[in-house]
């Protein structure tokens, strides 16, 4: 036990004198008390508007004593699944149980249950009739309308349906819970709590809805209709604004789901004094003996400089969360916590991060952004840098020297995702030189993402070309630094919008650059993105044009293969993928072949081959190129040898047995033109891109 947490358990309450606490926060994730942990937040910015927290972390689902735990708060019971939607937490893109939970523990699974918010508030009315319930943290966020449910592959009712809480809050929330327990607190019942930005409730009728709302098509319609889906979702994202954003309902049966528009995001001085409070930052003592909670360990050293992103990338959930108005801490605010945490006993020299969902992004994309609201029509970096966006690295650079001069700290580094449109769209160099020679580990990791400009269009991702611009300038300045240091360029398969035809132009583009990611991240269809939209309604849903959605097991693998062609077991895929495509001019002996015909050449050999690179390869290549193409194709194709050796290897890889991969429809369509995508992140190791072969090992993660 220790008084210095929040309380736990009776024993702590008692310690501190209380016999009732006000709120009772439940949480899916461990407890933390760090600012990169949404429940404590929460909790501490409660306790500082003077208000009495217990903490219930990780309760036995099944047994309602564990929610009694505290007793039965004054106030209301929060909820909150954790940092994480539960069922992204739970399970992999190709829905199997994922091996650790990095949230819990010593990384153990099986602390929380699916779908936690729902379960939670269910057992809480099994414990305490009429207590009042308030839902939050990103799974109540992302799910507050009718929703696109991946792993169910239905369309839900919003969970505040689903869980009976009685309010929910979306966004980082600290303004909404404070009201919420003020007006509680003077006596008023929840269900007349009504016109809090940033919060949602259930309405019998739209009678007292504020006026000038927009009704949205209903929960039916939208499961009944994908295009009523996407006209639903087309208003919800427009309308995440807390300028000119409008309440919003949806019709849940007899009843509304009613959206108050987004509140307002904190001033820097709102957001020094969240930052500011009475952290511990550390896991609490009750887990030591299980190992501590890994993902403390990611952020125990960094800090967290902003909030909200302009970026609006297609598969990202964040604008649906923080916003697209971006919020800075001061400078004297981060400087102070980096000096506290230069003190930690286990503190070795290093700062790991400085930054927020996007590093560089330091201050709203523009002043009309806080006067009249985001536009609604038109994103700030795509297709290309709006002229009204403001562009200066000058005063993030100004914090990181200050950083990096501060006693004890051997270097200060920047691993949040960077945009880098934003760094090539600014005219000064000096940030984008400070931060190779400083601030960067060897490495540089980026999302190009995709280098299709129909698929980069479908996740509002920049062109190619600034990409290339990028890398350009990397190595530009690197060399004149004297430093080897590498771009790690992540890149998502089977994104809304990708063909096989696009995924074989970004299988041509590694080739081009030498470079080979040792895992890729497949679009994962989460809660809230644009990009899910894509993926469940196959139309792109500020457009209403249609998009192709890449769905099948096989034409999955098939599309992860091509990014990984070197890989001798993505062989037969790679060979299916490039026959389907119609580029088996690509399969040959050739310097842009991506795979050779199999029995010309061991595979051992042709692996070795290609990974030692074109150049020495040259000679080899031109005699054996003169190779007539249509010859390899015919070989490879005759006798349906070939292809019978594919289909069982695709079935391995696919999971799908040999039978029902032959009935697999291959694909008829020739894809046209069509585009989407979804999110996920990639936790594997790559190879390095450099400016010539690829070589080594590093461990990255994808950051929005
Ligand atoms: S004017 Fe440009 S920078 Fe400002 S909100 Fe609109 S798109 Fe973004």
């Amino acid at each position: 036990m220790s008084v210095n947490y929040l309380p736990v358990n009776r024993e702590d309450m008692e310690s501190r004198g209380w016999d009732q606490v006000d709120f009772v926060l439940v949480s899916g994730d461990a407890y933390v008390d760090h600012p990169s942990f949404g429940p404590a937040i929460i909790s501490r910015v409660l306790e500082d508007a003077g208000y009495k927290v217990g903490i219930i972390p990780q309760p036995d689902w099944k047994m309602t004593e564990e929610f009694q735990r505290l007793g039965r708060p004054r106030l209301g019971f929060l909820v909150s699944a954790g940092n994480m939607d539960s069922m992204v937490n739970h399970y992999s893109v190709n829905k199997k149980i994922r091996e650790k939970d990095s949230y819990s523990p010593g990384c153990k699974m099986g602390l929380r249950p699916d779908r936690a918010t729902i379960v939670y508030c269910n057992k809480i009315r099994e414990a305490y009739k009429n207590v009042p319930i308030i839902i939050g943290g990103v799974e109540a966020s992302l799910r507050r309308f009718a929703h696109y449910d991946y792993w169910s592959d239905t369309v839900r009712k919003s969970i505040l349906i689903d869980s009976s809480a009685d309010l929910l809050v979306y966004g980082m929330a600290e303004k909404q819970i404070v009201e919420i327990a003020a007006y509680l607190n003077d006596g008023l019942e929840v269900k007349y709590i009504r016109h809090i930005p940033g919060t949602c409730y259930i309405a019998d009728s739209l009678e007292g809805v504020s006026s000038g709302y927009i009704e949205i098509p209903s929960f039916k319609k939208t499961a009944e209709d994908k295009t009523k889906y996407a006209e639903a979702f087309k208003v919800q994202y427009q309308e995440q604004d807390p300028v000119r954003g409008k309440t919003i309902v949806q019709q849940h049966g007899i009843k509304y789901l009613v959206q108050n528009k987004p509140e307002m995001p904190l001033s820097q001085a709102e957001l020094d004094k969240v930052y500011g409070l009475s952290y511990l930052k550390d896991a609490h003592p009750m887990y030591e003996r299980d190992g501590g909670i890994p993902a403390l360990e990611e952020v125990k050293f960094s800090i967290v400089s902003s909030r909200g992103c302009f970026g609006s990338c297609a598969f990202c959930s964040l604008t649906f969360h923080q916003g697209r108005i971006v919020q800075s801490r001061s400078e004297e605010s981060i400087l102070h916590e980096a000096v506290e945490i230069t003190n930690l006993e286990d503190f070795k020299g290093y700062i790991h991060d400085v930054g927020g969902p996007t590093a560089n992004f330091r201050r709203p994309a523009c002043l009309k952004q806080l006067k009249t609201g985001a536009c609604k029509e038109k994103q700030c970096l795509h297709p290309s840098p709006c002229k009204s966006l403001h562009i200066d690295h000058q005063e993030y650079l100004g914090i990181l020297r200050k950083l990096r001069k501060l006693p004890k700290v051997k270097k200060v580094f920047v691993r949040s995702g960077i945009r880098y449109d934003y760094i090539m769209a600014d005219k000064s160099e000096h940030f984008f030189k400070e931060l190779l020679e400083h601030h960067v580990s060897g490495q540089l990791k980026v999302a190009p993402e995709h280098i299709s400009p129909k698929v980069l269009h479908d996740m509002r991702k920049p062109a190619g070309k600034t990409f290339e611009q990028f890398r350009e300038k990397f190595f530009k300045i690197n060399e004149r630094l004297g430093k080897k240091q590498f771009i790690v360029p992540y890149f998502m398969s089977s994104h809304p919008g990708s063909t096989l035809e696009a995924a074989v132009e970004l299988g041509e583009y590694l080739r081009d650059i030498h470079y080979q990611p040792e895992q890729v991240q497949d679009f994962y269809p989460t809660p809230g993105t644009l990009s899910t939209a894509m993926f469940y309604t196959g139309l792109d849903p500020l457009t209403m044009q249609k998009v192709y959605v890449p769905k099948s097991k096989t034409e999955k693998a098939m599309q992860r293969a091509l990014l990984q062609f070197r890989e001798p077991k993505k062989y037969a895929l790679v060979h299916a993928a490039l026959v389907e495509a119609d580029r088996t001019d690509l399969i040959g002996f050739g310097p842009k072949c991506l795979i050779r015909p199999r029995g010309k050449t061991a595979y051992s050999d042709q692996n070795k081959e290609q990974d030692s690179g074109y150049k020495q390869n040259k000679q080899k290549n031109s005699v054996k190129s003169k190779l007539n193409k249509e010859q390899v194709n015919k070989d490879l194709l005759s006798k349906g040898r070939i292809n019978k050796e594919h289909k069982k290897k695709i079935a391995e890889d696919s999971g799908k047995s040999r039978e029902t991969v032959k009935n697999e429809k291959m694909r008829k369509e020739k894809h046209q033109g069509s585009r989407t995508e979804a999110s996920g992140k990639a936790t594997g190791k790559v190879k390095r891109m450099s400016p010539g072969k690829p070589s080594g090992k590093v461990k990255g993660k994808h950051s929005f």
